[in-house]
């Protein structure tokens, strides 16, 4: 047994298959082991060497060099030296341990491994077993070693990708399966195990047919049968699968046939995914969208989609309605064409180019708000006062992609509020125009009076037309006092049953010499008779406004048409179409004269508004006609268009026509009294005159009091008049509506006729009822108003009455 690592050094230079002839003296031996050898020098990664088990010295043949990387002049030749200059240090001692216990009879020395450098400093892996041969002095160690480094290195690879491949299975979120041939389980992985809350003892050897669940066979195992009878390679759908406690899990499912050795039973591979999650999102996806749409569907505003360049997409109901749209078909495809549909101003009647229209603003990244536009639908000339509001929308990367417009139709509210506002005025007005017109038709009332009585008596000719010019003269200050008091409302109207169409035929006759020969007058009257409940002398002067209105506006001349139609419309909106309609009498006034601005056309009835100079025009006339034609259950419509003329539209509700004889008899005979006794009750002198004096003459008995509580006095003292005529407003504790309450307990048979200047609208409930008992004789009054109105409070008629 040689000690290795101390064994003598000793070179030897003729190292080679040479001088195994030497070393082993036998040449039957020296010549096998030489044939022996060549067979293996020829391979790189084999060396067939020898090691004298006397003295550790080393014989080595031609690849020795190159298998252990060094030159052939640097071969060891002796085993200590192999060790130190070829064995890695690490491994050295243990090849050192294993080598000094060999001996001849060591017959077979097991693989053992190593590892030494290449000429690059690379670790090389080299196996090596030997056997002894020889003996004595010839006993020596034959070693075979085998370079396995590029064996190893694939070993190494394979199992990195086994530990890998086993990693992902393991901790990969998609649930992976394998099944056999007859579709039971024969592997899962933790996150299919997770996905269906069971544990993968129970899976293996499931069925996967158990855990479908699909009642129809469109779920999935219809197709999975056909994967594992063979007439599929593969198989991917949704399926649902059933978990723990019957817990559905929706999924997608991926298997495939796995490629198996011939004869082999088949085997798949699966992976399953849940998309549960993603169901889930889409669902809830799904119910904002629904949300919106609701939102979008039921808004009480308008709201228009367009996309990134403004064209628009969508509208919602209320949109359409506002823009005259049956449905988003009918939205107009090119922008440029939308000028032909709607044309756009700003309050203050400024037209807005199409570019500067908020939907196009907003499409440049302008964000609007609270815009204020009027928007007129040109095909039927319908406006609407809008507000809007307009967004530009981005996405996450900051890209336009859509634009959001809501637009509040505020036109019902601004003419609520401007009727509101005007009322509001007319109030105001009112107050002030009532103080004074008290008076003022009381002064009217004795000069018109007090003329009426003198006209008769004088014989002068002169002095007679002095008269009637003066009687004129009141007679105009009491039409001017009247209109103020008509469209301030605090004059009681005096309404009945008139036939507008004859009225109008009449007023026609008058108004036709004064137009002038450049007005071409149109008269379309297609109805007999139309009947309505209004005020006479309201109905003429609103009719005479727009006439004059009309010649106004056609200082050039052009055409006047005067139109009067019986129409019916709808009750109301909400109500049964088809059963509830009513009449009503359309009176138009159209003209072809210079029309008005839109700005002009919001103004117009204005009290005081007025375009023509001064003196000219008061400004009252509109008004008149729009309190005229409310007075009267009914309403105006203007349509207007600049340079093109002005159409006014009256609307009054029809009365049924009755045959009533008398209905037309404007010119009844003045009924005269027979003696009976009138109290007249009025705190003006000159008023109480006038009126005793007309009274006499009417044929009464006249006494007079000059306030309510004088009256009462009289009564008292035994004075039993037939009937008493009142003002209302009187100084004192009586007013002459509590006059007629009193009075009437005292004098049940009294009739009470009551004067006033205008309708004071801080009359108490009780006081309204009482007088809508009472004959009502509006001042200033003429004398066959009066006759009438005394005469019909004793006869127990209603002439005169307010309904
Ligand atoms: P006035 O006639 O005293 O001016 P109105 O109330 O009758 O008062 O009319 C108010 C304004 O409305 C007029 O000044 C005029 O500008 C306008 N207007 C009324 N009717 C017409 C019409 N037929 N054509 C053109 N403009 C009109
Ligand atoms: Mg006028």
């Amino acid at each position: 047994m040689p000690d290795v690592e101390n064994q003598p050094k000793r070179l030897n230079r003729s190292a080679g298959t040479t001088s195994l002839e030497s070393s082993t003296g036998s040449k039957v031996t020296a010549g096998l082991l030489k044939r022996l050898l060549s067979l293996f020098t020829d391979h790189d990664d084999v060396c067939f060497w020898q090691m004298s088990l006397v003295d550790g010295g080393l014989q080595f043949p031609d690849n020795a060099p190159d298998f252990f990387h060094c030159d052939r002049a640097d071969l060891p030749t002796a085993v200590t030296e192999w060790l130190r200059r070829i064995v890695i240090a690490e491994d050295r001692s243990k090849v050192s341990s294993l080598v000094s216990s060999l001996n001849a009879k060591s017959t077979y020395i097991p693989r053992f491994s190593f590892r030494i450098y290449d000429k690059d400093g690379n670790v090389r892996w080299i196996e090596q077993r030997g056997a002894a041969t020889g003996t004595g002095a010839n006993s020596q160690m034959v070693w075979l070693s085998q370079d396995v480094t590029e064996k190893l290195r694939t070993a190494d690879a394979l199992d990195v990708t086994n530990v890998t491949l086993q990693h992902i299975r393991d901790t990969a979120e998609v649930g992976m399966i394998m099944l056999d041939s007859r579709g039971e389980f024969t592997y899962c992985n933790p996150a299919f195990c997770s996905m269906l809350a069971l544990q993968q003892d129970a899976l293996i050897g499931t069925p996967i047919s158990h855990l479908l669940d699909d009642p129809t066979g469109h779920g999935g195992s219809r197709k999975l049968a056909r994967l594992f009878r063979g007439d599929e390679r593969s198989f991917q759908g949704e399926c649902t699968l059933i978990g723990r406690d019957g817990k559905r899990v929706s999924t997608e499912s991926n298997l495939w046939l796995l490629p198996t050795p011939p004869g082999a039973p088949s085997a798949f591979f699966g992976m399953v995914t849940s998309i549960e999650e993603r169901l889930n999102a889409l669902a809830l996806l799904r119910q904002e969208r629904d949300t919106l749409r609701a939102v979008f569907d039921n808004a009480d505003f308008g709201l228009v989609l367009a996309d990134a360049a403004g064209n628009v997409t969508t509208l919602n109901a209320v949109a359409l309605e506002i823009f005259g749209l049956r449905d988003t078909s009918e939205i107009p495809k090119r922008i440029p064409n939308l000028k032909r549909y709607y044309a756009c101003y700003s309050p203050d009647g400024q037209e807005v180019p199409l570019a500067q229209w908020p939907l196009f603003r907003a499409a440049r990244n302008d964000f609007v708000r609270d815009l204020d536009l009027v928007v007129v639908r040109k095909q039927t000339g319908d406006s609407r006062y809008l507000r809007y509001t307009c967004t530009p929308v981005f996405d996450a990367n900051g890209q336009k992609r859509l634009v959001v417009c809501s637009v509040a139709d505020l036109t019902e509210i601004r003419r609520l509020h401007e009727a509101l506002s005007q009322s509001q005025r007319l109030e105001a007005l009112g107050r002030l125009a009532g103080g004074v017109a008290h008076d003022f038709n009381n002064v009217l009332a004795v000069i018109a009076g007090n003329l009426e009585l003198i006209a008769d008596a004088v014989p002068d000719e002169r002095v007679s037309a002095r008269v009637a010019a003066a009687r004129d003269a009141a007679e105009t200050g009491m039409n001017i006092s009247q209109r103020l008091l008509t469209i301030t409302r605090r004059r009681l109207p005096h309404r009945k049953r008139v036939d507008v169409a004859s009225r109008i035929r009449a007023m026609v006759d008058l108004i036709e010499r004064t137009l002038g020969s450049a007005i071409q007058l149109k008269l379309d009257i297609q109805v007999s008779s139309a009947f309505a409940s209004l005020d006479p002398g309201d109905l003429d002067a609103a009719f005479l406004n727009l006439v004059s209105n009309a010649r106004d506006a056609m200082p050039k001349g052009g055409v006047l048409q005067i139109s009067l139609q019986l129409v019916s419309s709808p009750l109301g909106k909400a109500e049964n179409r088809d059963e509830k309609t009513r009449e009503e009498i359309v009176l138009s006034v159209r003209d072809t004269g210079s029309g008005m601005s839109q700005k002009t056309l919001r103004m117009a009835a204005e009290p005081f508004f007025t375009t023509k100079p001064a003196g000219k025009g008061t400004g009252l006339g509109l008004t008149g006609v729009y309190v005229f034609a409310q007075d009267s259950g009914g309403r105006v419509e203007i349509e207007s268009r600049l340079g093109s003329g002005t159409e006014v539209k009256v609307y009054l509700p029809s009365l049924e026509p009755v045959n009533e004889i008398g209905e037309t008899l404007d010119d009844t005979e003045i009924p005269l009294g027979s003696g009976q006794t009138v109290l007249v009750v009025e705190d003006d002198e000159l008023v109480r005159e006038v009126t005793c004096e007309r009274l006499l003459r009417l044929g009464y008995r006249v006494e007079q009091a000059d306030s309510g509580d004088a009256a009462i006095d009289l009564v008292n003292n035994g004075m039993v008049p037939a009937c008493v005529l009142s003002d209302i407003e009187m100084p004192g504790e009586l007013s002459g509506v509590l006059l007629a309450i009193k009075l009437q307990e005292v004098l049940p048979n009294c009739k009470t006729v009551l004067c006033t200047g205008y309708y004071d609208p801080r009359l108490n409930g009780r006081e309204r009822k009482e007088m809508s008992k009472l004959t009502i004789l509006s001042k200033p009054y003429s004398l066959k108003e009066l006759a009438t109105a005394v005469h019909g409070a004793l006869t127990g008629g209603s002439e005169g009455t307010d309904k």
